[in-house]
């Protein structure tokens, strides 16, 4: 078998290398390129030239360049070149979120759309979901595809729900999109959305266990910058390990699970979460006393799965925005209580995507993939 690099492929790893390399320093000059990527400046003019005329990227001003006197062109990406669209189905509303090749938000609404496992609902969700595409003023070719974020274990290849007990959709499959939408779709298990956006938004992360404490406790396990689902699909779904046997029942037929502790409608009890956390602040007694036995829970959940992971722990989810240094400090003297290691207080933090991550996430799935593969893209 031969192993020679073909022209070919040549062409695409210096188009997919010019490309990242535009992306990432958002403006840049061919003679950048050149220096950097140690790339001859007739083969960066030519890759240049072809993104430019396919729409890839564009001028964009100027740059000073090193000789005196001169300006060098600057390039940047066209970041509404191909768009993804993400969608987070909750029990009494839909979030639709547009996202350019930056993963920056073009439009976002949230509709008032009660979830019912039947195909009644989905026709009139896509119907939303297409009036939503038509109002972005883009054309068919531009949509890369649609990432459903589902409150439910997803299958390996994203077709199907199986297990969707929040919602009793166990079963749901994708072709109920996919009959009504002309364009690319996969399921997402909702936490998984929310650590796909944490990972974009930090560059820096490999390894980490992200809780999403949220309405509903969910988590999800980061591992080389890489999503584990695991054999049976349910790894991290920390939310249904035992914490209290015989304590109060879990949607999954189960009592004492850690959702019937650690999330947040365990903490609310149908109260609204700002109200709550003023008097949390304003240190009214009952308010204080049930903010520190859920920090307490969540601590103990923390460090169970501390043991088990060795990594950053990262506290997403609508709480996380309430959540205080204070609060953080109660947290490590808890996990403190338990954990046999002298572990610095290094490893808990806090989401750096606090809005719309979970139709964010889903969103990026196309992104991603596009972003990925520049270089052997066929109709550039
Ligand atoms: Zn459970």
């Amino acid at each position: 078998m031969s192993t020679r690099i073909t022209p070919g492929q040549i062409k695409k790893t210096n188009r997919q290398q010019i490309y990242d390399f535009i992306w990432r320093n958002r403006k840049v000059s061919q003679q950048n390129i050149s220096y950097e990527l140690r790339l001859s400046r007739p083969t960066v003019a030519a890759n240049l030239t072809e993104m430019e005329e396919n729409g890839l990227i564009c001028r964009n001003g100027q740059l000073d360049s090193d000789q005196i006197g001169r300006k060098a062109v600057a390039y940047s990406i066209v970041p509404t070149y191909r768009i993804a669209i993400g969608v987070e189905v909750m029990r009494d509303a839909v979030k639709l979120i547009a996202v350019d090749l930056y993963g920056q938000k073009i439009r976002r609404v949230v509709l008032d759309l009660a979830f019912c496992h039947h195909d009644d609902y989905y026709q009139e969700l896509c119907n939303h979901i297409l009036q939503f595409i038509a109002s972005l003023d883009v054309q068919e070719k531009q949509i890369l595809g649609i990432g459903i974020a589902m409150q439910g274990l997803v299958s390996a290849d994203a077709t199907t729900v199986v297990y969707g007990m929040i919602l009793k959709c166990s079963g749901a499959k994708i072709d109920s999109f996919t009959r009504y939408l002309p364009y690319p779709c996969s399921f997402i298990h909702d936490p998984d959305g929310a650590a796909l956006s944490e990972l974009w938004a930090s560059p820096e992360l490999t390894d980490a266990v992200y809780l999403s404490l949220s309405q509903h406790l969910g988590g999800s396990m980061i591992s080389k910058r890489q999503i584990m689902t695991g054999k049976h699909g349910h790894t991290a779904t920390f939310e249904h390990i035992i914490m209290r046997p015989n304590g109060t029942p879990c949607y999954c037929g189960n009592r004492g699970c850690a959702e019937t502790l650690c999330s947040m409608s365990a903490l609310l009890k149908g109260d609204d979460p700002d109200r709550f956390f003023e008097q949390v602040r304003s240190g009214e007694k009952e308010a204080v006393k049930r903010w520190h036995v859920y920090l307490k829970n969540l601590g103990r959940l923390i460090a169970m799965l501390h043991l088990v992971q060795d990594v950053d722990f990262i506290l997403g989810g609508h709480l996380a925005k309430y959540i205080t240094p204070e609060d953080i400090r109660t947290l490590y003297d808890e996990i403190h209580r338990s954990c046999p290691f002298p572990d610095t207080d290094d490893f808990l933090r806090l989401s750096k995507m606090p809005s719309h991550n979970i139709t964010i996430g889903a969103a990026l799935l196309y992104i991603q993939e596009f972003l990925a593969d520049i270089g052997s893209a066929n109709e550039l």
